[in-house]
């Protein structure tokens, strides 16, 4: 019966390692999947950056295109004040000028701003698609190293559910259906040790008789507490 519940043990131990890899690989691709969505999201706002300095460019071109138009204006109002006749119409084609030149000034201020806003723009344009390069290395080199620790879970996985089938297949089916039964209803570890008289599983104390039988291992004894299948370990702070 010893040989049982060690192998029991080793079982509980095997399902233990397997639940701990199950959960560090469900880990590991949330971990990748986000890495791509880093990517994704870093592309996003480098792309709205490009095109917010597109944009810009292109406003520009419209107020060179606009001040050219201006500058026509000015000039074909010069000839015409040469040709003027009288004092009022010179009068009217000087104020016409004058209000053109305003606003030719009022163009230039804008383009200078603008100008001003393409170069803050750019700059970003510039360090953010570095930075993106980088991160775009850094997160392939991250994903490299991801999967090269999810292809080792699985593989462990593997490993430890042959180990499983082999010591499963050496219990006794009726003890393997107890500790299934236990295991489910408790929802986690279905054996415990026993030191110095307390369940581990529950912390509680075994009768002293109960203890005793335990130590000689000739039966499955469940906690009466926990309901635990247990086994007697070596006593703490005592020679084996
Ligand atoms: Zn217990």
């Amino acid at each position: 019966m010893r040989v049982q519940i060690d192998l029991l043990v080793k079982l509980q131990h095997i399902e233990i390692e397997m639940r701990r890899l199950r959960s560090d690989l469900e880990t590991k691709s949330t971990k990748f999947d986000n890495l791509d969505a880093e990517i994704v999201a870093y592309e996003h706002t480098l792309s709205q950056e490009e095109t917010l300095l597109e944009a810009l460019k292109k406003k520009y071109r419209e107020y060179e295109r606009d001040a050219h138009v201006v500058s026509e204006q000015i000039q074909k109002s010069q000839v015409k004040l040469s040709a003027v006749k009288t004092n009022k119409e010179y009068q009217s084609i000087l104020k016409e000028i004058e209000d053109l030149e305003t606003k030719s000034s009022q163009e230039e201020d804008a383009m200078l701003e603008c100008l001003e806003q393409i170069d803050v723009a750019d700059a970003k344009v510039k360090s953010k698609r570095t930075d993106f390069e980088q991160i775009k290395a850094d997160v392939q080199q991250e994903k490299v190293e991801v999967q090269r620790d999810i292809t080792q879970d699985q593989q462990g996985l593997k490993t430890l559910q042959v180990d499983w089938e082999s010591v499963a297949e050496s219990i006794d089916p009726e003890i393997i259906n107890t500790y299934n039964t236990i295991k489910d209803t408790i929802g986690g570890i279905p054996v415990a040790a026993v030191s110095n008289a307390v369940c581990q599983g529950c912390h509680m104390n075994i009768p002293a008789q109960m203890y005793n039988e335990l130590q000689r291992a000739d039966s499955i004894k469940k906690c009466p507490h926990c309901q635990r299948i247990i086994y007697w370990k070596q006593d703490e702070n005592r020679p084996k």
